[in-house]
Parts: structure tokens; C-alpha cells; sequence
């Protein structure tokens, strides 16, 4: 009878202690928000402590990886070299990590577009900077990014010169030889 009574005892005092370990491994239960939401939070810190310049330049990459020295420009997001002559800030994004595409033509497949693909896909938070109008022409419409010329003719590649046109421009632009 004794040595049941000790057990119960003893079942009881695992059942106390496992509460007690229950407790503190939900200690988040304690608030009124969860633990994910926290770690979000956390994320973010550490993104802002990283990022601390969320502007990304029209050429689709981070601002703060252009430098200028006596007044030339360079852009070098990764190991890759962008030819950038002009930086722009266009967009203010919570991680620019992303923002480290190759121009590889218009539209879609320009830096700035690639780029902003992956912020959405990543969760991360995008806001644009400058007006939603054609650069050439002004027309609030619809625009996409582009590299083109000195001269304003649309290219496949990063020229350095990086516009955002309504189709009509980029039409009237994109004759060769023009
Ligand atoms: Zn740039
Ligand atoms: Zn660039
Ligand atoms: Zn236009």
C-alpha cells in the first residue's frame, strides 16, 4: 500500500515537472502575440542592420553598392560589373539582397524586374520612389524598364543608361539606326 502511494507520488511530481518544462518551452504563450511573429521581427532587425540603404537604383541593383570617384560612376552588385552612369534611386525595398540580377534584355528580363520578382517571392516588403510615368514622355501609363543608348535606341544589354517607357516610346525608340 506504502509503495503505491510513493509511486503515485513520484507520477505526480513527473506529471508537476513536465508542466513546469511545458511552461517554459511555450513561454511565448505568456504574450499576446506568438513566437513566430517575433522571429519575424527578428529577421527584419537583422535585415535593417544589414540594409540600412534599401534604395535600389534603376539599373535593378542596391544604391549602396554604386561608389563615384571624381565624378564616375561604378556599380558592382556582385562579382558582376554593371555599367551604371547614372544612379537613380527608384525603389525602397526591406532586403536588397535580391537586387543583384544582370540586364539580359527589356521588360521582364531587365535587372530591375528580375529583382523585384525575387523581393515578391521572398516576402520582403517594396515600395517605388518615383512617379508612375514614362520617362520620356511623361504619360502615366504602364511603363517597363529598359537599357538603352546614349541616344535613346532600346538595347538587349546594360548599356549604363537605363530608362522606364511607355510602349509607344519604346517603339518609337527601338528602331535600329535611328
Ligand atoms: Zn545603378
Ligand atoms: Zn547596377
Ligand atoms: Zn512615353
Amino acid at each position: 500500500m506504502e509503495a503505491l502511494d510513493k509511486s503515485n507520488v513520484k507520477s505526480e511530481n513527473r506529471v508537476l515537472r513536465k508542466e513546469v518544462l511545458m511552461a517554459e518551452s511555450n513561454a511565448f504563450d505568456f504574450f499576446d502575440f506568438t513566437e513566430e511573429e517575433a522571429e519575424e521581427m527578428a529577421k527584419e532587425i537583422s535585415a535593417e542592420g544589414y540594409d540600412r540603404d534599401g534604395r535600389i537604383c534603376m539599373c535593378g541593383h542596391p544604391m549602396k553598392r554604386h561608389n563615384e570617384y571624381s565624378g564616375i560612376m561604378s556599380c558592382s552588385p556582385t562579382r558582376l560589373v554593371c555599367p551604371c552612369k547614372k544612379s537613380r534611386p527608384v525603389l525602397d525595398v526591406s532586403d536588397t539582397r535580391v537586387f543583384l540580377r544582370k540586364t539580359r534584355g527589356p521588360g521582364s528580363l531587365h535587372a530591375l524586374a528580375q529583382g523585384l520578382l525575387a523581393a515578391g517571392k521572398a516576402g520582403h516588403k517594396v515600395e517605388w520612389l518615383i512617379e508612375h510615368k514614362c520617362d520620356k514622355c511623361g504619360v502615366e501609363s504602364k511603363v517597363s524598364p529598359v537599357a538603352v543608348t546614349q541616344h535613346g535606341v532600346v538595347v538587349d544589354e546594360a548599356t549604363g543608361y537605363d530608362a522606364l517607357l511607355c510602349v509607344k516610346c519604346r517603339e518609337g525608340m527601338g528602331i535600329r539606326g535611328e
